[in-house]
């Protein structure tokens, strides 16, 4: 009854972090596929042979979503976990439990946190040494498709893994609302790739335009590399002198 008394256990809680782990990894995996494959579909009827001559690439942006999927999985497995076993987080399921003018504010916090550590990750990652070494999978893609929502080298997956898993520790969210977060997260990080606005040209040219991010802000990043490196918002940008207004689209084959 010494040091090993307390072994038994750490196998089956090992299993139990895996399987989470491998659960998220799964549905990350099918998120990907799902809202990818709708905006692929979407795309040949909207702008029918858009993709053409683009199979290598797409194959490609596949392969490296689903390792960044089984990535994704790892944190937010662990903490999904440890929210089930061990109450972790600050992720509430009473919508009571705080105002509910708090649940918009909420959505509202996650995006402009993500968006903030998106901008400064991203930032770095252009830099040569990191850009090498982590970013070029994403820029391998000229022009992306709706497939290179999450073609990222294992590297980038990791920094853009831990954003969601890190702020439930920090602030307080609805189930719900966190669900809104990860929805809006999945949409655009796949339209804003997919080489077409879908947006009208009158909100996008228009007042709301100006500081949130749509495909036509992030085709410029793809474009051009040095300049609109945000996520949502185009508030870290404007301030830095790094934003280069919108881009173009290239006109189906
Ligand atoms: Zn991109
Ligand atoms: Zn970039």
């Amino acid at each position: 009854m010494t040091a090993g008394a307390g072994l038994p256990m750490v196998g089956p809680m090992f299993a139990a972090i895996l399987l989470s782990a491998l659960a998220m990894s799964l549905i990350v995996g099918a998120r990907y596929l799902l809202a990818s494959g709708a905006f692929a579909l979407a795309t040949r009827h909207r702008r029918p042979g858009l993709y053409t001559g683009l199979d290598r690439q797409i194959r490609r942006e596949i392969a490296w979503s689903l390792a960044s999927a089984l990535i994704y999985g790892a944190p937010a497995g662990i903490v999904a976990w440890g929210w089930q076993a061990h109450g972790w987080t600050l992720v509430y399921a009473d919508v009571h439990a705080f105002p509910l003018w708090y649940l918009p504010l909420s959505v509202l916090l996650y995006l402009a946190a993500h968006d903030t550590w998106f901008y400064w990750t991203h930032r770095w990652m252009h830099r040569p040494r990191p850009f090498r070494i982590a970013h070029a999978v994403h820029h391998a893609s000229r022009p992306p498709t709706a497939w290179a929502a999450m073609s990222f080298h294992p590297w980038e997956a990791v920094t853009g893994a831990v954003v969601i898993p890190a702020l439930v520790f920090l602030i307080p969210i609805h189930v719900g609302a966190l669900g809104v977060v990860l929805t809006i997260m999945t949409v655009m990080g796949v339209s804003n790739h997919m080489g077409w606005e879908m947006f009208p040209r009158r909100m996008v040219r228009g007042p709301a335009g100006r500081w949130l991010i749509t495909a036509s802000h992030h085709q410029r990043h793809h474009e051009r590399y040095a300049c609109n490196y945000g996520l949502y918002f185009r508030f870290w940008d404007r301030l830095c002198g790094t934003d280069a207004g919108l881009g173009s689209f290239r006109e189906a084959a």
